[in-house]
């Protein structure tokens, strides 16, 4: 999924709508948008595809009974958006100007305007927060299943967490490695239905219910060699021999660029109305990085299209108001001086007669 590109535009270019984030909210509003007849660019400060391109296999998305992948799906997506002309700029917006008129975002490549900008930028795996874990990241514990599991091909590895990042992640590191411990805070699984008893069926793995990790050990290697959990309700400890520990916590708003330019929740979550209107005129917010009581792809490219359309319709008052000001008013005004010359010319035949 390459085809981006860093542009530094001349001072007076302004985008119609700028989109912040190429995951499949971002992507669906540019599609929107483009459709729509609007001059719009994506910008995505690593690869386009979000979370979804970071996804082994995805059941829940309409339209693929036998399910599809979540990179093959962010790929077509991104192919979508391109066919109809949405511009692909790869920049980290680092900051943001929404009370400027058009619009600024600042990347280390310059400055951009645009008339209206929609929030895309998602959420990031939230951290276990135990000392030991930034050392050994990269080196063991992993926040990206699909990423790293074929490292710990026939491994034994834990996964930490109850929801459907868990779930999933359990599924499919079960299916490549030798044994899959699931750590939970709970003694049941927040995760959707669907997913306990394709767990419970699988042989090689293994529930630690009620349980948190507390510590994690090296080998001479500097590679995770053990992770401890504790009972929060016996209280004993356990200390299980993986390789590999996979954190699926929940996640948090890529939100911190916009350094108090939107409201946000408690959790940093863009507060919106219905539609992804947030606290600025002119800007929306889509998919995970919005507060909402669903994060799926489903509802990230339903928010995406919400977005765009918003955001277009926005625009054609103002171009209305810019043709009045500049080409409507030249041709009147030329119409009413050649009515005043015709009828000057008129009364001075006139006066001659
Ligand atoms: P999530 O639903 O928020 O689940 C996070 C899990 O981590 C919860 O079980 C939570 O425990 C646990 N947890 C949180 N902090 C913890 C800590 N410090 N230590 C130990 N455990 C901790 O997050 P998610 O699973 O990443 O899912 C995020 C969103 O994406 C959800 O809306 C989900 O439905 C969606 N998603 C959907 C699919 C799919 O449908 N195929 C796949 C992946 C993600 P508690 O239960 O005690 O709160």
């Amino acid at each position: 999924m390459s085809d981006t590109v860093n542009a530094t535009p001349g001072a007076d270019a302004v985008l119609d709508i700028a989109v912040i984030g190429a995951g499949p909210a971002g992507l669906t509003a540019g599609l929107y948008a483009a459709r729509a007849g609007m001059d719009v660019a994506v910008f995505e400060r690593t690869a386009p595809g979000g979370q979804l391109a970071q996804t082994d296999q995805l059941e829940n998305y309409p339209g693929f009974p036998e399910g599809t992948e979540g990179f093959a799906l962010a790929y077509s997506m991104k192919q979508q958006a391109d066919r109809f002309g949405v511009k692909n700029f790869s920049e980290d917006v680092t900051a943001v100007d929404f009370a400027a008129d058009p619009k600024i975002l600042t990347t280390p490549f310059g400055e951009h305007r645009a008339r209206a900008v929609i929030v895309a930028t998602g959420a990031r795996p939230r951290k276990l927060g135990i000392p030991e874990e930034e050392a050994l990241a990269g080196r063991g514990v992993s926040y990206c299943a699909t990423c790293d599991g074929n490292f710990f091909r026939g491994k034994t590895v834990a996964v930490v967490g109850g929801g459907n990042t868990a779930a999933a992640d359990a599924l499919y590191l079960a299916r490549i490695c030798e044994k899959v411990y699931l750590i939970h805070r709970r003694d049941q699984l927040r995760a959707t239905a669907v997913y306990h008893q394709r767990l419970a069926d699988l042989h090689n793995v293994e529930f630690v219910w009620n349980s948190t990790v507390t510590s994690l050990s090296a080998n001479e290697m500097g590679a995770l060699a053990a992770a401890t959990v504790r009972d929060k309700v016996t209280g004993e400890e356990r200390v299980l021999e993986v390789s590999g520990l996979f954190v699926a916590v929940g996640t948090l708003p890529n939100t911190e660029f916009l350094q108090g330019a939107l409201d946000v929740d408690e959790a940093g979550y863009i507060l919106t109305d219905e539609n992804g209107a947030t606290s600025a005129a002119g800007v929306w917010a889509a998919g995970d990085v919005r507060r909402k009581a669903l994060r799926q792809v489903v509802t990230a490219v339903s928010d995406g299209a919400v977005c765009a359309e918003q955001a277009a319709e926005q625009k054609m008052p103002a171009d209305l108001f810019f043709l009045l000001n500049e080409e409507t008013l030249r041709a009147v005004a030329q119409c009413l001086t050649e009515l005043f010359v015709f009828l000057f010319q008129d009364h001075e035949a006139v006066k001659v007669q």
